[in-house]
């Protein structure tokens, strides 16, 4: 007889698998997005919101407050509300230069580490807490928006600044942590927005990302060459962005105010934040008209302002600071060394590029429109959903491979991995291996397909898992469950499976390249070096530890024939069975296999004993019926 290996059983009936989320954790704003059936797509909160503030409100008494809630409770209590926490996370104080000046709140280091924490004067507060709970308000909206419980929305693709360091894309880890969520990729943000734009597959090689938003500026310099990013340059101004534009404004009104009440708004935070507010309503009004009203009220002050400003005048404000990112732009080509006339394409990301000034100054720098065509302040998370549906399989790579850099398998009872298509086999590829159940009655199996050299599933990298359901119930080991994979000359892998007997069948395709860099691929076969001494004793473990299982239920369900033992076999079976039952803790492959053996051999009599007992019915049911 054939020993077919036995598949896990399913876990639960509604198992499926999890959406990984995009996610663009702004300075200013943070999107959360999915990419589906539909292609990327942003998630709205309940309210209809896309954009969630990334600012975090803590309340003296009670749980902290996120998003547009928190904003609003900026004008309340400004010292205990915390925006751009993404400019801190990760940093040292003594990293912080002008930060700490331009901070409402005081800022100090943790105790025994160098990480800037915010000082909230009754305790200490670090800016990665607060991205995990903007993090976490992201999540929320996703399990709404996708109508999924939270418990499986865990897993995002976060957008990180191009010039993050490692402390910083640490911290930023952390704070998904903190949110329940599991970093499956960290991207840049300028090539989450070369990714929304599909340049990747284009003809475009060196491609600017102008990216001006609420308080910083950054420009990069990609080159998309093989499907593969490489950013080349970055540049920027960790102080430039929309909110300038919105102080040139408050300036404006707070020296009207000045003159007309006589009050300094510019002393007191909350008028400030109110001003601010209303600054920024009159700078997004101007970006679609010619001119727009700046209204201004604080009664209690007796301040009322209206006024009208218009474009040439903000123009005239804010044309030093767009200047200064076109210089930016201009020494990132020079540290790259590729001249304005090689660029191939420039993508405008942020909410200020909405500016018509900032466009047109962009366009006249590298003498070509630059694309804008998506929304700009949706663009990096967008991105950061098309890399997600990379990861979950759901868009092809453009590579092509010609052989698999690693093994395809599945996994078997007790978490080893049974390899069907062995790495570097040229591509396309097809095997196939028989498995069956493990449980009686089973009608549903989980089929795990994974992609690596180690011997045990959970040390391989998951590509995705599918269940074949529907089996007409059978005892366990009967079904025939013919398992296949099928590997295209794209690298795209299909894995079907069949149970012989009924024909139900199920399959998954999946692209097992994907985001996998070179390096990665090196370090997981160093990996399996490494580790193979050990890995061959933890498969074996296991594939003893499923036998001893299969053999110890087979004998519990025949336990009425014990009676017809002798005393002596009864007594040698009670203590290998007893001996099987105290295992766990045995992870010695020959003491197991000896607890197995004898399992099976105190077990032979009442082997026997079940074969008299089956013929002498068999001789009974044909008596009967030759009866009838
Ligand atoms: P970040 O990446 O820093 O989180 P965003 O890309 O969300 O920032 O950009 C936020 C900035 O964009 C804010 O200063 C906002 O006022 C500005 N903004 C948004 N829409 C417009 C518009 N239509 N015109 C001008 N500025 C805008
Ligand atoms: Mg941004």
């Amino acid at each position: 007889m054939i020993e077919l290996p036995t598949l896990p059983t399913i876990q639960g009936s509604d198992a499926v698998a999890t959406p990984i989320l995009g996610i663009d954790l702004g300075t200013t704003h943070t999107l959360v997005s999915v990419f589906d059936a539909g292609g990327a797509r942003i998630l709205q909160s309940p309210e209809g919101e896309s954009l969630l503030p990334s600012v975090v409100s803590f309340p003296i008494d009670g749980a902290p407050v996120v998003g547009s809630a928190a904003l609003q409770r900026a004008r309340l209590d400004p010292l205990r509300t915390v925006h751009s926490a993404k400019r801190l996370i990760g940093k040292g104080v003594a990293d912080l230069g002008r930060e700490l000046a331009t901070l409402p709140y005081s800022i100090v280091d943790a105790p025994n580490r160098s990480l800037a924490m915010i000082d909230l004067q009754d305790r200490l507060l670090s800016p990665t807490e607060v991205s995990g709970h903007i993090l976490a308000e992201a999540r929320r909206w996703a399990a709404i928006a996708l109508k999924l419980p939270l418990g499986q929305v865990t897993r995002a693709v976060v957008t990180v600044p191009a010039y993050f360091d490692d402390s910083q894309r640490q911290a930023t880890r952390d704070a998904a942590q903190l949110a329940g969520l599991e970093v499956v990729r960290m991207v840049n943000e300028p090539t989450a927005a070369a990714l929304a734009y599909g340049l990747d597959k284009g003809d475009a090689e060196f491609v600017i990302v102008y990216d001006m938003g609420g308080g910083t500026f950054d420009v990069s310099l990609l080159q998309l060459k093989d499907g593969v990013s490489r950013v080349l340059a970055t540049s920027g101004d960790t102080y430039l962005g929309g909110d300038d534009f919105d102080r040139a404004i408050m300036r404006h009104a707070a020296e009207l105010i000045r003159e007309r009440t006589g009050v300094d708004v510019w002393d007191d935070p909350a008028a400030k934040a109110a001003l601010r507010m209303a600054a920024e309503r009159t700078k997004i009004a101007l970006s679609s008209a010619e001119e727009a009203d700046l209204v201004y009220q604080d009664p209690g002050a007796g301040i009322a302002l209206r006024e009208t400003i218009d474009w040439r005048m903000f123009q005239s404000w804010i044309a030093p600071l767009v200047q200064r990112s076109l210089d930016c732009c201009m020494r990132v080509m020079q540290d790259a060394g590729i001249p304005p006339e090689k660029i191939d394409e420039v993508v405008l990301v942020g909410g200020s590029t909405r500016v018509p000034l900032v466009k047109a100054a962009v366009a006249q720098l590298f003498q070509r429109p630059a694309k804008d065509n998506i929304n700009p302040d949706e663009v990096v998370a967008l991105g950061a959903a098309v890399q997600a549906g990379v990861l979950g399989g759901k868009v092809r790579d453009i590579l092509l491979l010609d052989v698999t850099p690693l093994s395809l398998g599945i996994e078997t009872m007790g978490g080893a991995v049974s390899k069907l298509i062995d790495r570097n086999t040229a591509i396309p590829a097809q095997a196939q291996e028989g498995f069956t159940t493990y449980v009686d009655g089973q009608t549903a199996v989980d089929l795990h397909v994974v992609q690596g050299e180690r011997e045990m599933a959970a040390d391989c990298r998951s590509l995705g898992r599918f269940f074949l359901r529907g089996l007409p119930p059978q005892p366990a080991g009967l079904p025939q469950i013919a398992v296949r994979f099928t590997l295209d000359a794209n690298g795209m892998l299909r894995v079907q499976a069949k149970d012989q007997k009924s024909g139900v069948a199920a399959h998954i395709d999946i692209q097992p390249k994907h985001g996998l860099t070179d390096e990665e691929v090196e370090t997981m076969l160093k990996d399996a070096w490494q580790n193979a001494e050990v890995d061959m004793n933890a498969r074996r473990v296991a594939d003893i530890r499923a036998q001893l299982d299969n053999v110890v239920r087979a004998i519990e369900k025949q336990n009425k024939y014990i009676q017809h033992l002798t005393a002596d076999q009864q007594e040698r079976l009670q203590d290998a069975l007893e001996e099987a039952a105290a295992c766990g803790e045995i992870n010695e492959a020959d003491k197991l296999k000896g607890i197995l053996d004898e399992v099976e051999e105190s077990s032979f009599p009442l082997a026997e004993a079940l074969m008299n007992f089956v013929a002498k019915e068999a001789i009974k049911d044909q008596k009967v019926s030759d009866l009838s």
